[in-house]
């Protein structure tokens, strides 16, 4: 496949997400310096003289598990920081703060699912507060995802050659044998239509018996309507994704049953408009995996993201949105744009850093696995086995985010 070069423009959303990867380190250095600018209270000048106080660690909507604190029967430790006016006292859940500067520092111990933060500062300017809320992933253990993007031809496959098992189709015989090898799930976002003739309402109901005998590991779920026009919910109302959304769900139930069918995990694009989160909470989704990428003139595939929320994205595994009760997470893989030598090394990578280790989001685009696609990946398989042998090797999980909180025990 041809590596896009650095100064070309975002085409495709799969050739975009090769700048994600090859990108990412030089993107957050410049997107840090654009951030620090935007978020108020951030520099100690602002903090001294307007009397804001702001906790900056940790971010509203952090999920955060045993990696990011001292975890014990009672509860999770974490560390609390941020800014304060420079002579005003400061209490974190009522007990003082050390003071440093104008930074603050204190540690609580986190006992419910979700706990609120309050910081409180007082002094010359009067009393002022910020709050955060974050989620205790208490049970949390290594897991990973993996989910597969942009998926219609091999629908149309079986459909078309009217093979006696689903598993005649080669691509869903790829990733029954990574199932037997290492006990890996899938879910497959799917496609209405491949836009040439064919559409779900033809694919038959004949094989719903062995897509129940696989549903403890194969799964299927909405994605778009079709593959273009791109970016097709960024600026859609959200009644026109919800409708999309519903007339798949439909077929799959018919086609392939109950037990098969999941909540979206990824819009085409990642981008939706700010008011369908809630219908998408409503339609049993609890997690959206995007890409949180800064593409040179703004953060994309981020579900319209605000910078700040984007940033911390890009480099966290997973932020709750309070407002839709949806858990946000970010994709630590790509396989269709990781040659195969550096899949094990960008693994490594993630699970070196506590923010980005407990949680693994392996995912890569159906189009790469047919020969007849322009960019066909011929090792694609052979990516897909390397990631999921390292996710196995060390210790993670295969699990569905629909189900409990991520995947683990809620
Ligand atoms: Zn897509």
């Amino acid at each position: 496949m041809k590596q896009p070069q650095i100064t070309r423009p975002v085409t495709s959303e799969v050739e975009g997400m090769a700048q994600a990867t090859t990108r990412r380190h030089f993107l957050l250095g410049a997107a840090a310096g654009t951030i620090a600018a935007v978020i108020p209270g951030q520099n100690m000048a602002s903090a001294e003289t307007s009397g804001e106080i702001q906790i900056t660690e940790p971010f509203h909507g952090a999920v955060l598990n045993h990696r990011h604190g001292e975890q014990t029967n009672d509860g999770l430790r974490i560390r609390v920081s941020g800014q304060a006016p420079l002579r005003d006292r400061v209490t974190v859940n009522g007990s003082p703060a050390e003071r440093e500067g104008t930074s603050f520092v204190s540690h609580i111990v986190l006992r419910e699912k979700q706990t609120e933060i309050v910081a409180v500062s007082e002094g010359s300017f009067g009393r002022a507060e910020h709050r955060v809320r974050v989620v205790w992933d208490k049970q949390s253990q290594p897991r990973y995802r993996f989910s597969i993007d942009d998926n219609s031809f091999f629908l149309r496959d079986i459909a078309q050659k009217k093979y006696g098992s689903l598993f005649e189709c080669f691509y869903l015989k790829g990733l029954r044998e990574l199932n037997s090898k290492y006990g890996a799930r899938f879910v497959l976002n799917i496609y209405y239509t491949t836009e040439d003739g064919f559409e779900l309402p033809q694919f038959p109901d004949r094989y719903k018996a062995e897509w129940r005998d696989n549903c403890e590991w194969l799964r299927l779920a909405f994605h778009a309507y079709a593959n273009k026009p791109d970016r097709p919910y960024q600026y859609a109302p959200a009644a026109q994704l919800i409708a999309d959304l519903d007339k798949v769900a439909e077929q799959i139930h018919r086609f392939a049953g109950e037990q098969t069918y999941s909540p979206p995990t990824v819009i085409h694009w990642g981008q939706v408009q700010p008011t369908a989160l809630k219908p998408l909470y409503e339609r049993g989704v609890r997690a959206l995996s995007g890409y949180f990428r800064w593409a040179g003139a703004g953060w994309d595939v981020n579900y319209l993201f605000d910078d700040a929320r984007s940033e911390y994205l890009s480099r966290h595994d997973a932020l709750m949105d309070f407002e839709s009760g949806i858990v946000f997470s970010r994709v630590d893989i790509i396989c269709n744009n990781v040659p195969l030598e550096r899949i094990a090394p960008t693994l490594d990578e993630s699970a070196k850093d506590p923010k980005e280790a407990e949680i693994l989001d392996l995912f890569t685009h159906e189009q790469y696995f047919w020969p007849f696609y322009s960019n066909y990946v011929p090792d694609h398989f052979q990516r897909l086995d390397a990631a999921i042998r390292w996710a196995t090797e060390h210790g993670y999980k295969p699990i569905f985010f629909h189900e409990g909180f991520l995947g683990g025990p809620q």
